[in-house]
C-alpha cells in the first residue's frame, strides 16, 4: 500500500477549494457523483489520496431513489458504509412481474433474506440523498472542491492539464473522468456521444397510504404493458417509482431533461390497472428523462486520463445497473492502482480498462434488450418474454454474484460477464 498522493505535492485546504491556479495533484477525479465519491474512498482504503472536483456549488443528488443490488452493496459495505446504509435502505421482499392492466403476477422470485444469501450481500432501495449523503461524509470536505467544473483537459509531458470554467487549471499525474454521462473528460478520447433509446421516464416518490390499491408494497414490481412500464420499489415509508414510455421518437432538448405537457404521463397509462394510476398520479408530474445509452467505445484511457462510470458506459435503467457498475468500476480501478505503485500507474489504468469493458458492455446489452421486451402487447411474444421471466433468477446471477474485488486479485468465483 503506498500514500502516492503524497508524491505530487498539494492538498485541497479545509474550506473544500484549491486557492491557487496551477496547482498539482495526484489523482484528479472529475465528479462528485456515486462513481467519483465510491473511488476516493476506495482509493484511500488503499492508502491512496485524491482530489475530487465537482461542478456543483453543493452535492445535490436529483431522481428519487436508487437500487443498490449485491454486487454494488458488498463494495460499499467493504468501504464501511453497509450499517449506515442498511439503516436509510428497505430491502425488497421479492421481485414481481406483473400484467399492467389487469394486475395478474407473470412472474415472482424471492429476495430479502433469500437473496442476500444467495448473492452474499444485500439488495437496497435507497434515496438517493441517503447515498450521496453517506458517501460525501464519508470522503469528508477537506478534498472535495465543490463549484469546480470541468472545461477541459490535455495531455501534458508529465501528466494533464485540467482547465476549469472559473479560470484556474490544475496539473494533474492521473485524470479520472467519474463526470456522467455528458463527461467532458470523454472529448479527450473519442467523439463518441450518448445514444437516445427512444424511450423515457418519469420518476416520483409517493407516499404508501396514496396507493391502497398496491397488492404487496414491500415488493420490488414491474407492471408491463403496450408501450410502457412502471417500475417501482419501496423507500422509507414511500414508494419511488420510474414510469418508462415508448416515446418520444426523438429527442431534441440539448439535455437529458425536459418539461413534459401536463397530465402526459396519466394519459400514457390510461386503462392500466388502478394501482398504477394512483401511483402516478399521487405526486406532480416530474420532468421527463431520456433515456440514453453510450455505444461501446473503442478506449476509455488514452495516457494519464481514464473514464469511470458513465462517462464510459452510461446504459438503460432496466436492470437497474448504472450506479452498480460505476461502484464495481471504482472498486477495481482502486485496487488496479494500489496494486501496480506510484510507478506503474498507466499499466494500472490499462489493466483497469481490460477488467472492465467486457462485462460492463455485456450488462449494457442485457440492459438494452430488456427495453424491448418490457412494452409487449399481449400476444405470443409477451407469453414467451413471461415465460422467460420465470426463470429470471438464474439468467441474472451472472450480474449480482460478481465481487469485483476479486476480478484484479484473479478469482474465479465470479463469472466476469454474461455466460
Ligand atoms: C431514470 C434512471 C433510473 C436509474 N436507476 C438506477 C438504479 O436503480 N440502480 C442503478 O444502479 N443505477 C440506476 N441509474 C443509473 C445511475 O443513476 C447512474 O449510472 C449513476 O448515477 C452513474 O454515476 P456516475 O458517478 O458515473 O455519474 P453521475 O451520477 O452522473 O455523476 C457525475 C457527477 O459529475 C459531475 N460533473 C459533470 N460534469 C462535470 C464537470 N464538467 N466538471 C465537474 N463535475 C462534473 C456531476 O455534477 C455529477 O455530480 C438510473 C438512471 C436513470 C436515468
Amino acid at each position: 500500500m503506498t500514500n502516492s498522493g503524497t508524491s505530487v505535492g498539494r492538498t485541497g485546504g479545509r474550506d473544500g477549494t484549491l486557492s491557487s491556479a496551477g496547482t498539482e495533484v495526484d489523482i484528479a477525479i472529475i465528479g462528485g457523483g456515486i462513481g467519483g465519491l465510491t473511488l476516493a474512498l476506495a482509493l484511500r482504503q488503499h492508502g491512496i489520496t485524491a482530489e475530487v472536483f465537482e461542478q456543483a456549488d453543493e452535492l445535490r443528488e436529483v431522481g428519487a431513489a436508487v437500487a443498490i443490488a449485491a454486487n454494488g452493496s458488498r463494495i460499499l459495505r467493504r468501504l464501511g458504509l453497509g450499517d449506515e446504509l442498511a439503516q436509510g435502505a428497505v430491502e425488497p421482499t421479492r421481485l414481481q412481474y406483473r400484467h399492467g392492466l389487469r394486475g395478474l403476477v407473470v412472474a415472482e422470485h424471492p429476495m430479502g433474506e433469500t437473496y442476500t444469501r444467495r448473492f452474499g450481500a444485500p439488495f437496497w432501495g435507497i434515496h438517493r440523498a441517503v447515498l450521496q449523503g453517506s458517501l460525501s461524509a464519508a470522503w469528508g470536505a477537506e478534498r472535495l472542491h465543490l463549484g469546480r467544473c470541468l472545461a477541459e483537459v490535455t495531455e501534458a509531458p508529465t501528466g494533464a492539464r485540467l482547465e476549469f470554467r472559473d479560470g484556474t487549471t490544475v496539473r494533474a499525474r492521473t485524470v479520472v473522468g467519474a463526470d456522467g454521462i455528458r463527461s467532458v473528460v470523454r472529448r479527450a478520447l473519442t467523439a463518441s456521444t450518448p445514444v437516445y433509446s427512444g424511450t423515457s421516464g418519469f420518476r416520483g416518490i409517493v407516499p404508501l397510504r396514496a396507493v391502497p390499491s398496491l397488492p404487496d408494497p414491500a415488493a420490488l414490481q414491474f407492471w408491463m404493458g403496450p408501450g410502457a412500464h412502471l417500475l417501482h420499489y419501496q423507500v422509507g415509508n414511500a414508494v419511488n417509482f420510474l414510469a418508462v414510455l415508448d416515446n418520444p421518437k426523438r429527442w431534441t432538448a440539448p439535455g437529458g431533461l425536459v418539461e413534459a405537457a401536463p397530465g402526459e404521463l396519466a394519459a400514457a397509462f390510461a386503462g392500466w390497472h388502478p394501482a398504477v394510476l394512483e401511483m402516478i398520479t399521487a405526486v406532480p408530474q416530474s420532468a421527463r428523462w431520456g433515456l440514453f445509452t453510450l455505444p461501446p467505445l473503442h478506449r476509455w484511457s488514452s495516457g494519464p486520463i481514464v473514464l469511470l462510470g458513465d462517462a464510459a458506459h452510461a446504459m438503460l435503467p432496466h436492470h437497474g445497473q448504472g450506479a452498480n457498475q460505476t461502484i464495481e468500476d471504482a472498486a477495481v480501478l482502486a485496487r488496479c492502482i494500489a496494486e501496480a505503485g506510484p510507478t506503474q500507474r498507466a499499466q494500472a489504468l490499462r489493466r483497469y480498462e481490460r477488467l472492465r469493458r467486457a462485462r460492463t458492455r455485456a450488462v449494457q446489452r442485457a440492459s438494452w434488450d430488456t427495453s424491448a421486451v418490457l412494452h409487449l402487447p399481449d400476444g405470443p411474444a409477451a407469453a414467451a418474454r413471461d415465460a422467460q421471466l420465470r426463470g429470471l433468477n438464474e439468467r441474472l446471477r451472472w450480474i449480482h454474484d460478481y465481487d469485483a474485488d476479486f476480478t484484479v486479485v484473479g478469482s474465479t468465483r465470479a463469472t466476469a460477464v454474461r455466460p
